[in-house]
């Protein structure tokens, strides 16, 4: 007899549980009709920031766009090295190219795929060598959900006088020494497109920053540069704005994300238990929580990864490659590349593979899936 599928993601689930919350915050919006950065906006950049101990938060348009307003506000363009890592979502490198600047790749931890801090150093030293680019920003990936190595990272950055930016799309909810992230980097970005674990119902993202002067600036470029008044334009900005129904889906379901943080870890533990000795699992970064976006394993290679996933679609049980390519041999980057060689970003290309993971897996299903995967290696 065959299994019902389980689901990568179950946002029905989730739905179900706030839909008394949920429905009473979209019908205030639909009551005063301020439908762009309404009330709910307000409130909800004022709860995030309280979450996450940041003194600012601007709620904008996407995380994409959140990545962009941060790097604008710096005025990064044309001969700038923005340094990031290889293993990462494609819009961590789209942004600086989008604004002239150049993207550096470096390569990452085997175990834990965060970015490599020494390698990093390796790679400013490089860059200096060859003299073409100034070294002006490191956009710090926390991938998956686990925080990068920051205490590292900040002392690099504060050696070279870089701008440092943490791209927290997939870890919003994450700490790392006892302190959640939002504060780690001069600013922080995050993403609330619907899988990421802290999702609204469309496009939505946030920056946070401890600067009086950062945040003024994020207000003013999300909203076409204004000045005190709408019709005074001080700077080139964009329409980087959050719906006010976006923001109360999220007010919604913020007052269930701790909860769900604390799902995803004892799932992320059961996999631990069950699956370690059969296939690598990932290395928790120390000191810190994850907010566990994504749990993905290592196979021995691509054809054991490729019988795997076989093994489990037949099962229907999802599984998922992130990311297939780094970006650095993606098509639209790879002639910005300087040809450094990444050999861990390649190899965990060849060999990654994320099992599914959300607040409304059941007990029994994280088991079906870890003894599918543990048959299939026989
Ligand atoms: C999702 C994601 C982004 C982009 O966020 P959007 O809201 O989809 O624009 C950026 N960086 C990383 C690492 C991501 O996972």
């Amino acid at each position: 007899m065959t299994q019902p599928a389980v689901p990568f993601l179950d946002l029905k689930a989730q739905q179900k549980r706030i839909a008394p919350e949920l429905r009473r915050r979209l019908e205030a919006v639909l009551a005063h009709c301020q439908f762009v950065l309404g009330p709910e906006v307000a409130e909800l950049e004022e709860k995030l920031a309280a979450f996450c101990n940041a003194r600012h938060c601007v709620a904008v348009s996407s995380g994409t766009d959140a990545l962009q307003i941060a790097l604008m506000g710096e005025s990064i363009g044309r001969g700038d090295a923005v340094f990031l890592p290889a293993f990462t979502y494609t819009a961590t490198a789209e942004v600086p190219l989008v604004l002239g600047a150049t993207p550096v790749f470096v390569d990452v931890d085997p175990r834990s795929f965060q970015i490599d801090p020494a390698h990093l150093e390796r790679r400013i030293t490089e860059v200096k060598a060859a003299g073409r680019l100034r070294p002006r920003a490191l956009i710090g990936v926390d991938l998956f959900g686990q925080p990068a190595d920051w205490p590292a990272l900040n002392a690099i950055a504060a050696r070279e006088a870089l701008f440092t930016l943490d791209d927290a799309a997939q870890s919003f909810g994450a700490t790392l020494r006892n302190r959640q992230l939002g504060t780690w980097a001069n600013t922080t970005a995050t993403s609330f497109f619907p899988s990421k674990p802290l999702g609204a119902y469309g496009d939505g993202g946030a920056l946070f920053t401890d600067s009086d002067d950062r945040a003024a600036l994020y207000r003013s470029l999300r909203t076409h540069g204004e000045g005190t008044t709408r019709y005074e334009v001080l700077r080139t900005g964009m329409n980087g704005r959050l719906d006010s129904l976006q923001a109360a889906v999220l007010l919604a379901k913020l007052t269930v994300f701790g909860d769900e943080i604390a799902a995803r870890e004892r799932i992320a533990r059961a996999y631990d238990e069950r699956l370690s000795g059969a296939v690598e699992i990932p290395a928790r970064v120390p000191d810190s929580t994850s907010a566990w976006a994504i749990y993905s394993v290592l196979l021995r290679d691509s054809a054991a990864r490729g019988r795997m996933q076989s093994v489990l679609r037949e099962a229907g049980i999802p599984a998922a490659i992130y990311y297939p390519r780094p970006l650095h041999q993606q098509p639209a980057y790879r002639d910005h590349h300087d040809g450094a060689r990444l050999p861990v970003s390649e190899a965990l290309a060849e060999r990654i593979l994320a099992l599914p993971i959300h607040p409304d897996l059941s007990e029994e299903a994280v088991v079906r899936i870890c003894d599918t995967v543990i048959s299939a290696l026989r």
